[in-house]
């Protein structure tokens, strides 16, 4: 039987993408072998990295002049392949909205003049701050942004306008969740294992003028233009989780796309949060406006229910809903392979738990 694993990463990947990875598993298309076990200069692979790329391109529109690139070393090492491939002036500007981009702002201060621009720090990262063009370095070489804060629970509920300054942005815990116009930003990344596939690939989209920028010390393995060029086959890619990554894109396009799947998360999330709204015993801290789609921190009274609630939900199937120890209580990760009967069975939990222990 298969659990509901509120996990904020890796976390679930859908059903039926599973059973085909497992029907295909010892012999891939007639190859008589596994994708693991394939050579990526092989016309399979290269089938299968193509399809990669041109459904990511298809599902989140992506105009012509970025490429797309599949690379290892997950979002963290993009911390720091950013200010390497595109800080020219060794100035950039940083907005602080929870642990991640606290990681990608201090990684990038090693290569140069990086401010913290905003930051919501000052409230516990509850909210966005609020920005505009002034808000930022007319010098710099770019802005920083998380998208969608995993750990505590906020996104932005629009893309922040940087004028002409390329707008970097993370969006590991958000990518392919809701419509996004990638014309705005000048760099997106993200790692798979939240809403994409397995851990092992990071998706990196990048403008085209920004691409000739590195610095000379970035290593070769960092420097977007090195796959670009080789269409993300340079060197061995991770290519089980990409070809599982691909299936997803299949799945979601049957779906009806990023559009479907978005109205479909924003019914999920809406169902809990009104729930907790409701109740006098459950609690959400995030400011309404900020509210992220996909991850949904909450707590009771006390923090010896929380364990209480942890414990007891992973005995009904319910699994992974400890909060991360920065914000403590529970977090429940409702990202696209969720089913809507997972929120279902977890709001019928939490009345059947708020009755007995309130
Ligand atoms: C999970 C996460 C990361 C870290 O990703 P890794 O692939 O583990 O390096 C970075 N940013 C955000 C927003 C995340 O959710």
């Amino acid at each position: 039987m298969r659990n509901y694993n509120f996990s904020a990463g890796p976390s679930m990947l859908p059903e039926p993408v599973l059973k085909q990875v497992q029907s295909e598993l010892l012999d891939y298309s007639k190859t008589g072998m596994s994708v693991m076990e394939m050579s990526h200069r092989s016309k399979p692979y290269e089938a299968i990295n193509a399809e990669a790329e041109s459904l990511l391109r298809e599902l989140m529109a992506i105009p012509d002049n970025y490429d797309v690139i599949f690379v290892q070393g997950g979002a963290s090492t993009q911390f720091e392949a950013v200010p390497l491939n595109i800080s020219v002036n060794k100035k950039a500007d940083y907005v602080v909205t929870g642990n991640f981009s606290k990681k990608a702002f201090s990684e990038a201060q090693k290569y140069g003049d990086m401010v913290k621009a905003a930051s919501s720090e000052d409230k516990n990262f509850t909210y966005i701050p609020k920005l505009d063009r002034k808000t930022f370095r007319p010098d710099a070489d770019y802005v920083h942004i998380c998208y969608n804060n995993t750990i505590f629970g906020t996104r932005y509920a629009s893309v922040p306008d940087t004028g002409s300054i390329p707008l970097v942005a993370d969006l590991s815990s958000c990518i392919l969740s809701q419509e996004i116009d990638v014309g705005k930003f000048g760099v997106i990344y993200a790692g798979a294992q939240k809403n994409v596939g397995p851990a092992g690939v990071t998706i990196v989209i990048v403008r085209k003028d920004l691409q000739d920028k590195a610095d000379r010390l970035c290593p070769t393995m960092l420097k977007w233009s090195t796959q670009i060029k080789e269409h993300s086959l340079y060197n061995t890619p991770p290519a089980f989780s990409t070809y599982v990554s691909m299936l997803v894109f299949r799945w979601l396009k049957n779906l009806g796309g990023v559009k479907a799947i978005q109205e479909i998360n924003e019914a999920k999330a809406k169902m809990l949060y009104d729930f907790i709204d409701s109740s006098d015993f459950y609690n959400n801290y995030v400011e309404c406006e900020y509210r992220s789609l996909m991850n949904v921190p909450f707590v009771t009274p006390s923090a010896e229910t929380d364990s209480e609630f942890v414990a007891e939900a992973a005995k009904e199937g319910l699994l992974t809903l400890k909060g991360h120890r920065l914000v403590g209580g529970m977090r429940a990760s409702i990202y696209n392979a969720m089913p809507v009967e997972g929120i279902e069975k977890l709001i019928a939990f939490m009345k059947k738990f708020e009755k007995n222990h309130k």
